[in-house]
């Protein structure tokens, strides 16, 4: 045997895993083929999202955790306690604010309603005319490749890490690798993230594609994560094309811009169609961005699930094989919350909040 547990991928979910289960007194191996993935090209909001009970549950003990490990974190992984604003553009929007709260507050969250005055003193480069926002104080942002890298260097008596491309999942859950060797352990975590299909086919995981475009430094022009309220509905849940207005800004001064989604094209090309359309929502809210220079576009591939849950668990049929993916837009924030949760099922533990929705249970039926 080669470790307790082999982890496939070093991307931010398989980084949590390992980390989770070294903590748990795995020794643990981790491949990864270096082929990139979405946690170097996504945003790395950390945001607790309520589009359902088990979004808000998975994701409110994610932030948590990253809230807790922040102050040991390395300066690189750039963490900041800026919060996000849920920008309401009408009344209809400003209702929608004040269900959130609720939703948010019994839940134990804390956030603040603005109205139009203290938002435009709050972000006074935000157009005017906006009704007001919600502010989410707990959330933040991190550099997610440097976190996940960060993850992978504690316990390092516990964890190591290989440079190495699985090639394929044998039925008695060998791993083959690239150069013709073989890896095996008692229990193999999939973390791949959009790459799982191409190991496990049956995986009802498809692409959703992402325009992102960073700024110059410009500090001190935005100071929270600032998210449209229209986001759950034009973005986040529909299946055609959509932009959204999504701005951080970054601990350099610069602003990072989202966001777009696409389904079904594993095309990486930077569309200018697609980008002009997200870039026109964004001026909508912050017209000065018209004045800045861009120094940098990029597209990353979101691994999104049926039902936008992550799927948590072990296999339902596959030999010693469990599951970590399908975080969508969201495996930055959530990863601690799925490593805390795959560790428990996997070691036997009870984790802190219920695996039932996550479960990988109906995977045959999406195959
Ligand atoms: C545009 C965009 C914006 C986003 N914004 C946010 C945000 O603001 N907040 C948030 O929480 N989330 C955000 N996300 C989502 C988040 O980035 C992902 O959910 C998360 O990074 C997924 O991490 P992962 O570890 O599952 O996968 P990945 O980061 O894709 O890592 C997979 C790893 O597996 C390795 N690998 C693949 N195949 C093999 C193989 N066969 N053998 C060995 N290794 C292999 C790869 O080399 C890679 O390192 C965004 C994503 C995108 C695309």
């Amino acid at each position: 045997m080669d470790a307790d547990v082999i982890v496939i991928g070093a991307g931010i979910v398989g980084a949590a895993c390992a980390q989770a289960l070294a903590q748990a007194g795995r020794r643990v191996l981790v491949l990864d083929a270096a082929i990139g993935g979405a946690t170097g090209a996504g945003m790395g909001h950390l945001v607790v999202m309520d589009d359902n009970a088990a979004e808000l549950e998975l994701s409110r003990h994610s932030v948590a955790q990253w809230r807790e490990l922040a102050p040991r974190m390395s300066d690189d992984c750039a963490y900041s306690a800026c919060g996000t604003l849920w920008i309401a553009a009408n009344d209809e929007e400003m209702a929608e604010a004040e269900r959130k709260q609720q939703r948010l507050r019994a839940h134990g969250i804390g956030s603040r309603l603005l109205d139009a005055r203290e938002l435009a003193s709050a972000e006074p480069a935000l157009r005017k005319g906006l009704s007001g926002a919600l502010e989410v104080p707990g959330d933040g942002i991190l550099y997610a490749p440097n976190a996940a890298r960060w993850l992978l260097t504690q316990n390092t008596e516990s964890i190591r890490v290989e440079h190495a491309k699985v090639e394929a999942i044998e039925d008695d859950g060998t791993l083959r690798l690239a150069d013709g060797s073989r890896r095996t352990a008692p229990q193999v975590v999939l973390a791949n993230g959009i790459q799982a299909t191409t190991l496990c086919p049956e995986l009802p995981i498809r692409p959703k594609k992402g325009h992102l475009l960073v700024t110059d430094r410009y500090p001190g022009t935005v100071h929270h994560q600032l998210v449209e309220l229209g986001y759950v509905t034009s973005a986040h849940h529909s299946e055609g094309d959509s932009v959204a207005f999504n701005v951080q800004p970054r601990p350099t001064g610069q602003l990072l811009v989202g966001s777009s989604r696409q389904f079904d094209t594993t095309d990486p090309a930077v569309e200018a169609p697609m980008l002009a359309r997200m870039l026109q929502r964004t001026l909508d809210y912050l017209p000065g961005l018209a004045n800045l220079n861009a120094v940098r576009s990029w597209t990353g591939m979101r691994a999104a699930s049926p039902d936008g849950l992550p799927l948590l668990g072990k296999h339902p049929w596959r030999e010693k094989l469990w599951l970590a993916v399908g975080h969508e837009g969201l495996g930055v924030t959530t990863a601690p919350g799925s490593a805390h949760l795959l560790a428990a099922l996997m070691t036997g533990a009870t984790p802190d909040f219920d695996a039932a929705p996550y479960a990988p249970r109906s995977l045959r039926e999406f195959a």
